[in-house]
């Protein structure tokens, strides 16, 4: 199967039909082929909405949820953005066409390295991704107008709030591992932080340390 016209049209309405109804997340995620990500025996099944597994024992996360937590980040083309768990790299793929610059961080050196490798191959350029512990955050490039976990925490990471700057929005799914998680939005105000719930969503759990391949 390819990211033929046909398919795309029928990717673009599951997303519609799951709320996803920005149109510049919308576009973005037209021009990103979700097979690229998605290899192996799951690669027929990349432009389903539904979660797949990928190495190291992760997942690539539904691409409604995607859509979903780009619209709520409310990207604009100047934003620097931050991603804790980079994954296959998709999710990165599709904030990189709505934002100036992504910087994407998961534990697994391999998956970081393949990520990269996709980037490259597909000419996108404003994307790092590094391997590091991303509870931490990248000091180095802080303050971020966005801050998005595709990993879930227990509550917000301090140094991620830290690492926000005022106006900014960081997107995240917070909960026990095993239970049903909050997908919440957290806006950094002159004041202080304001938090909106969005939706149930079950994300893996945001661990310590590198992982061990
Ligand atoms: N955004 C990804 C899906 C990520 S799955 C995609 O589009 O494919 C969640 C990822 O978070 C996993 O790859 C996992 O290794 C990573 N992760 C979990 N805890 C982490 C941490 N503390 N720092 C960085 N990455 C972490």
């Amino acid at each position: 199967m390819t990211f033929d016209a046909a398919t795309k049209m029928q990717f673009l309405y599951a997303l519609r039909s799951k709320g996803v109804t920005d149109t510049r997340v919308l576009t973005a995620m037209e021009q990103v082929d979700r097979a690229d990500y998605v290899k192996g025996t799951f690669a027929d099944r990349a432009y389903d909405d539904m979660p797949l597994p990928i190495a190291c024992g992760q997942t690539i996360s539904q691409p409604s949820v995607v859509g979903l937590m780009t619209q709520a980040l409310q990207i604009t083309p100047r934003d620097k953005v931050l991603e804790i768990g980079t994954g296959s790299g998709y999710q990165a793929a599709i904030l990189s066409k709505l934002a100036r610059r992504v910087y994407t961080v998961d534990r697994y050196r391999r998956l970081v390295q393949a990520a990269r490798a996709v980037f490259e191959a597909n000419d996108i350029t404003n994307i790092t991704a590094f391997t590091a512990d991303g509870s931490h955050g990248f000091a180095e490039q802080a303050p971020f107008d966005r801050i998005l976990l595709t990993a879930a925490a227990e509550d917000p990471p301090g140094p991620l709030l830290a690492q926000l700057r005022v106006g900014g929005i960081m997107v995240l799914p917070v909960g026990q591992s095993d239970a049903v998680q909050s997908l919440i939005r957290v806006t950094r105000t002159e004041t202080g932080l304001e938090y909106d719930e969005l939706r149930a969503v079950r994300f893996v759990p945001l661990l310590e340390g590198l992982g061990q391949e």
